[in-house]
C-alpha cells in the first residue's frame, strides 16, 4: 500500500478527554474515530491490527473445536422476556421499537439467541457436546463509556456458547475454551493473567477472567508471587493476623468511654487519638433485603458488597438512614456493637483477635477505648466481607499478596443450565429421559483487545505493535520522492517484499524526513526501511521500533534479513 493514497489522518493533538495512552495513541496515528460516545468507526490501519486479532481469534476457536456462526444484532423482546432478563438486565440493554411497535433489543450478549436456536436444533444426546461461537458487533449503553475502544458501546466480541449433556461434558469444554485463550492472548503479545472471578448470584460455579495487566484496568487483581493464586478483587480472599500488631497484646483494661466530639470518620478518629486505623473497628449499618444488619470491619479496610451480598443470600444491599440507626439505640457517625443487642452483628474475619480495640459508644460524640472483642462483644459469627488489604497472605502458600491492575479481555463462564430451563432447551438421552443441556459461555472483548495491546506497547513517540497485529509489518520509507534513483530502488524493494508475502507501507509522501520519521514511531510497525542518500551503494537504513537503534543493510541481505525478523 502506498501511503500517498491512504486514509490515516494522523493528529498532534488529541481531545484532553482522552486519558488512556491507547486511546490518544488510536486517535493520533488516525486508527479510529469517534462518532458518538463510546461508537467509534474503523479507519484502514485501525481495522487492519483489528482483523489480525480476528483471525488469531478464529484459527485458536477452530482448533478448539467451535464451530463459527454468526447471530442478529437485532432481538425480539419475548426471548429476553423469557430468560427474565428484559427486567434484570437494566438500562445497560438498548431498546426500540419497530413500526408496529413490536420491542426490540440491541443484542448486548446472545444467550437467549443461541440457546432459542439449539433448542429447536438438538433434541438428542447424540448431537451434544458442541460449542459455538461468532464474531460480532455488541451493543450497551455503559454508564460510562470512556478509554476509546476499552468501554464502547458499540463494540466487537468473539462469544461462544457450549452445550454439554453432563457437568464433567461441560468441564471439558470449559477448559478447552481456557487454553484457546491463553493461546489467543499469547499470540497477541499480551502480558495477561487468568484471574478468579465472582459468578454472579446465580447458577455458575467457575469462571475466570483474563486480564492484561495495565495501570488503566478498572479492575484489582489479588494475586500471589509465589505461587499461581490470582483473583478478582471482588472474589479474592486473603489471611489476616492481628497478633502483634498495636491492636492487640496490650495490657487490658476495661472499655472506658472517650469523648470525641464531631469524629465520625476512622480517619478523623485515628487523628484525634493518634491510633492506626487498624485499631479501630468500623460498625457499618446496612439494610439486606428490610432486615438491618451491623457489619464489623477493621477500621482501614472496605467491605467487599458482592461477598456480603453472597453471605447475607440477598440481591441488594442498602445503608440504614439516620432515622433507622436511632431507631437500633444508636446514632450515625458513634455506632458500636458494645450494647447493642437488638439488631444482627456480622464481624469480618478481620476483627478477630483485637483486644485493643476502639468502636463506636452509640452516643453522640463518644467512642469506647480498650474493647476487647473476645471478651466485650460475645459470640460473634465471622466471616470474610472484605477487600482483600495490603500486607494479607495468601490463602494457599502464606505469603505475601500483590495488587496488580488489570483490563478484562475475556471471560469464561460455567453457566448450568439457567438459560437451558428457562427457555427449554433439553435433550433426551439414551432411555429417552429428557435434560436440560447443561452450557458455558465465553466471551473475548475482540475491540478492547486492540486497545489493550497498545495500552502494553507504545512509549512517548508512539506504539510499537507486536509483529501478529501489527496493519503492516514493514514501513518503508522514501527520503526523496522527486530523487527518480531513490523511487526506483524503492519500488524494487516494495515488490521484492510484498512479493515474498511481507505487507509493507510505502511512505511514497511529499513530506520532510523528520515528517516521515516522527509518523513511522507513531505508527509503530515493527520495522522501517529508509531508502535515502545511499541509494546508489543499494544500501539502506533499518530500524526496528521496538529495539530502536537504526542499522544499515544492503539491499541483497534485506530478505534473509526479514525472515529472520519475521518468521
Ligand atoms: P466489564 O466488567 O468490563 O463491563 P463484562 O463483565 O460486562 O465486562 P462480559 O459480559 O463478560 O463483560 O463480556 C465479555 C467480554 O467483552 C469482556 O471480557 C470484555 O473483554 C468485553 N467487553 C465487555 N464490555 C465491553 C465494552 N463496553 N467495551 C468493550 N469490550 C467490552
Ligand atoms: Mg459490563
Amino acid at each position: 500500500m502506498r501511503q500517498q493514497r491512504l486514509l490515516n489522518p494522523t493528529l498532534r493533538d488529541v481531545p484532553g478527554d482522552a486519558e488512556a495512552a491507547s486511546h490518544r495513541l488510536m486517535l493520533r496515528a488516525g486508527l479510529i474515530r469517534q462518532l458518538s460516545s463510546g461508537i467509534y468507526s474503523y479507519l484502514p490501519l485501525g481495522l487492519k491490527a483489528l482483523q489480525h486479532i480476528q483471525t488469531i481469534v478464529r484459527e485458536e476457536m477452530d482448533r478448539a473445536g467451535a464451530q463459527e456462526m454468526l447471530m442478529p444484532a437485532l432481538h425480539p423482546a419475548e426471548l429476553w422476556k423469557a430468560s427474565g432478563r428484559w427486567d434484570v438486565y437494566g438500562p445497560e440493554l438498548m431498546r426500540l421499537e419497530d413500526r408496529n411497535g413490536r420491542e426490540f433489543a440491541l443484542g448486548a450478549t446472545h444467550e437467549e439467541v443461541i440457546t432459542t436456536l439449539i433448542k429447536d436444533e438438538i433434541h438428542s444426546y447424540k448431537k451434544l457436546p458442541v460449542t459455538l461461537y461468532q464474531i460480532q458487533t455488541k451493543y450497551r449503553d455503559e454508564r460510562r463509556p470512556r478509554f476509546g475502544l476499552l468501554r464502547g458501546r458499540e463494540f466487537l466480541m468473539k462469544d461462544a456458547y457450549s452445550f454439554d449433556r453432563s457437568t464433567s461434558g461441560l468441564d471439558a469444554s470449559y477448559q478447552a475454551m481456557f487454553d484457546a485463550y491463553v493461546n489467543i492472548f499469547t499470540r497477541c503479545g499480551l502480558q495477561f493473567r487468568a484471574v478468579e472471578a465472582d459468578s454472579g448470584a446465580i447458577g455458575g460455579t467457575d469462571t475466570h477472567e483474563f486480564m492484561a495487566l495495565a495501570d488503566v484496568g478498572e479492575d484489582t487483581i489479588v494475586h500471589c508471587p509465589s505461587c499461581q493464586y490470582a483473583a478478582n478483587l471482588e472474589k479474592a480472599t486473603g489471611v489476616i493476623t492481628n497478633e502483634g500488631t498495636s491492636s492487640t497484646g496490650l495490657p487490658q483494661a476495661q472499655p472506658t468511654k472517650i469523648h470525641t466530639p464531631g469524629v465520625t470518620s476512622i480517619k478523623q478518629l485515628s487523628q484525634f487519638l493518634t491510633i492506626e486505623p487498624q485499631q479501630i473497628i468500623k460498625s457499618v449499618a446496612i439494610k439486606a433485603e428490610g432486615a438491618p444488619v451491623i457489619v464489623l470491619i477493621r477500621g482501614d479496610l472496605e467491605i467487599n458488597e458482592i461477598k456480603l451480598k453472597q453471605v447475607l443470600g440477598v440481591a441488594e444491599i442498602t445503608m440504614l438512614s439516620e432515622a433507622e440507626i436511632q431507631a437500633l439505640g444508636s446514632i450515625a457517625g458513634f455506632i458500636g456493637p458494645v450494647g447493642l443487642s437488638s439488631v444482627k452483628l456480622l464481624a469480618d474475619t478481620s476483627i478477630q483477635g483485637l483486644n485493643n480495640a476502639v468502636v463506636g459508644a452509640n452516643e453522640a460524640d463518644y467512642h469506647l477505648q480498650h474493647v476487647d472483642v473476645q471478651r466485650d462483644l460475645g459470640e460473634l459469627t465471622y466471616v470474610d466481607v472484605r477487600n482483600v488489604g495490603q500486607g494479607e497472605s495468601c490463602i494457599h502458600c502464606g505469603n505475601e499478596l500483590a495488587f496488580a491492575r488489570g483490563i478484562e479481555v475475556g471471560h469464561v463462564f460455567k453457566l448450568g443450565t439457567k438459560y437451558s430451563e428457562s427457555l427449554g432447551a433439553t435433550f433426551s438421552d439414551e432411555n429417552g429421559v429428557s435434560e436440560p443441556m447443561i452450557m458455558g459461555c465465553y466471551g473475548i472483548g475482540v475491540s478492547r483487545v486492540l486497545a489493550a495491546v497498545i495500552e502494553q506497547h507504545q512509549d512517548e513517540r508512539g506504539i510499537i505493535w507486536p509483529n501478529a497485529i501489527a496493519p503492516y509489518s514493514i514501513h518503508l520509507l522514501t527520503v526523496q520522492v522527486k530523487d527518480e534513483a531513490q523511487m526506483t530502488l524503492s519500488e524494487e524493494i516494495y515488490q521484492t517484499l510484498t512479493s515474498a508475502g511481507y505487507s509493507v507501507l510505502w511512505d511514497d509522501r511529499e513530506e520532510r524526513p523528520g515528517v516521515k520519521f516522527n509518523d513511522a514511531d507513531l505508527l509503530g510497525f515493527p520495522l522501517r526501511l529508509t531508502v535515502g542518500k545511499k541509494t546508489s551503494e543499494r544500501i539502506i537504513e533499518c530500524k526496528e521500533r521496538r529495539q530502536g537503534e537504526v542499522y544499515e543493510l544492503n539491499v541483497e541481505q534485506l530478505l534473509t534479513h526479514c525472515q529472520s525478523l519475521f518468521n
